[in-house]
């Protein structure tokens, strides 16, 4: 299995090469020339298994280069005790139908960690394979929860440094104080004035500097990314999709074979693609849910084929989630046209015009696959309240954005579908925003209401978050957008 570019199926890598290098040469995204497939039989044979074990087995199908043992080096050390639960990414039933899949246990409290506690194993691994002898600094801009997962990753991981840009508005008091104070010798935070789109835009021209790269060489550092882009982050995340659906099967509510719907709170498009993947493997998934905020972008392009991101940008209460311009789509663009010419195409125009629209085949495809929906910050809590009173179930907002599309999703069908709801996030880490969902006062600082929370619901604030307010700020930098490089520079002398 060879890996290429979406923009130019000539550009050919190893699977190590499309992880060391992130973004491919032109500005593409590497994906694989062909899916492995997973039939009924090996899904039976990985039901019995743990997650570190549905990891190991569904991975190496796409790690041809790697042996078994090396591939299970990386999954124990990823999957073990950093998380919480034993089940890694357990399955909770609120009713029959309805499954919440927590991909939240792990050491920062949201679903980044499924996929970057293990990148930099996978990343230090496919390095070493490509005879890589520069040093890599692994460069992140964040909407909030990938910052503080990729910190918490590469902290202190020999051979690599990392930066992270969060945008200064639109990232939780928490989600901030995650961020600046974490510790490691080879970490470094900074804010960026603007939103999640500018530090992501700062980032990838940062990316594209080709005289900068150069410099950077002869200083033993290369450039590379932790964001979705980075196939290393997408491939984990495939395994979820699968081991939920092994658990669904096990609690026998649904018989092997049968069809499941996922509800995906979506953003840059990473998450949901995953799944997509997962479905096109074999995996015996229905409709693939894309939930959003009022950012609807995506909505929008389901719905009518068209994505225009020349609209206005919310703030929302999911912050993870406020996003114009969904790098990882262009993945699914290319495998569902199959021409890099033509996924060339659509991202120029993108570029240029802020919009395009994708031709009749790819609609059909679209339409087949995937059911998208959006919803209000007042619908939003609207649901964590309701879900909280009625089940005792609590939801972090971007979940509860997934579950409100469902509803809305379930009362246009005839009947129920079992579906999964993805999880994202603690609620504890967006605690003023579920506050006020419960009817609760909010006016403290971030750390003093995971206090609150905790009190409210009876529930125990995870670990990591618990211990926040005690722990000292590093980090207090906020820069230009035009000045992003330089923070590089004096980080990298
Ligand atoms: C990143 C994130 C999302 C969106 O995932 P994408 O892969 O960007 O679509 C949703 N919820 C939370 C809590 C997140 O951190």
């Amino acid at each position: 299995m060879e890996y290429f570019s979406t923009r130019d199926e000539n550009h050919r890598v190893t699977v190590s090469g499309a992880i060391a290098g992130g973004l491919a040469p032109d500005g593409g995204l590497y994906v694989p020339s062909q899916l492995p497939e997973l039939s009924l039989q090996e899904i039976k044979e990985l039901c019995a298994m743990d997650y570190r074990g549905r990891a190991s087995r569904i991975m190496a199908k796409f790690m041809p280069e790697y042996t078994a043992a090396e591939i299970d080096g990386f999954t124990s050390a990823a999957y073990g005790a950093n998380f919480d639960d034993p089940a890694v990414a357990p399955l909770r039933f609120t009713d029959g139908d309805t499954a919440f899949l927590e991909l939240w246990h792990g050491p920062t409290c949201a679903f980044k960690d499924m996929a970057l506690q293990i990148l930099p194993h996978l990343l230090t691994a496919s390095l070493k394979k490509c005879g890589e002898q520069r040093r890599v600094c692994i460069l992140v801009a964040t909407s909030g929860d990938t910052g503080k997962a990729a910190l918490e990753g590469f902290a202190d991981v020999p051979g690599t440094k990392i930066l992270v840009f969060f945008p200064n508005d639109g990232v939780s008091d928490v989600q901030k104080l995650q961020m600046v104070t974490q510790t490691g010798a080879n970490v470094c935070v900074s804010a960026v004035y603007g939103n999640f789109d500018d530090a992501q835009s700062g980032v990838k021209k940062i990316f594209g500097d080709k005289a900068y790269a150069a410099e950077l060489s002869e200083r033993g550092y290369f450039l590379s990314s932790a964001n979705s882009i980075n196939w290393g982050r997408l491939l984990p995340q495939i395994v979820y999709y699968v081991s939920a659906y092994c658990d669904y099967v096990n609690s026998g509510r649904i018989n092997l074979g049968d069809s499941v719907d996922y509800a995906v709170p979506t953003g840059n498009f990473g998450d949901i693609l995953a799944g997509w993947y997962a479905k096109k493997m074999g995996l015996p998934a229905g409709r693939l849910i894309c939930c959003s905020n009022s950012n609807n972008v995506l909505t929008d392009f389901l719905h009518t084929g068209v994505y225009d991101r020349n609209r206005e940008f919310h703030n929302t209460i999911s912050p993870s989630m406020d996003i114009l311009v969904s790098s990882n789509l262009e993945r699914l663009l290319y495998s569902l046209c199959r021409s890099d010419r033509q996924t060339a195409g659509y991202m120029k125009e993108l570029s240029e015009t802020g919009r395009y629209e994708v031709c009749g085949e790819i609609k059909a495809s679209l339409a087949a696959d995937f059911a998208a929906g959006c919803c209000t910050d007042e619908e939003t809590k609207t649901a964590i309240g309701g879900m909280f009173r009625e089940r005792g179930y609590l939801m972090d907002t971007h979940t509860a954005v997934a579950y409100k599309v469902l509803c809305d999703y379930r009362s246009m069908l005839n009947r129920p579908v079992p579906t999964v709801v993805v999880s994202t996030a603690s609620p504890f880490k967006f605690c003023d925003s579920v506050l006020s969902a419960l009817g609760e006062e909010t006016g403290a600082p971030g750390t003093e209401l995971i206090g609150r929370l905790a009190a409210v619901t009876g529930m125990k604030a995870p670990a990591p978050l618990a211990g926040l307010s005690g722990r000292a700020v590093r980090f207090t930098g906020c820069t230009d957008r035009a000045d992003m490089l330089k923070v590089v520079d004096d980080f990298l002398k």
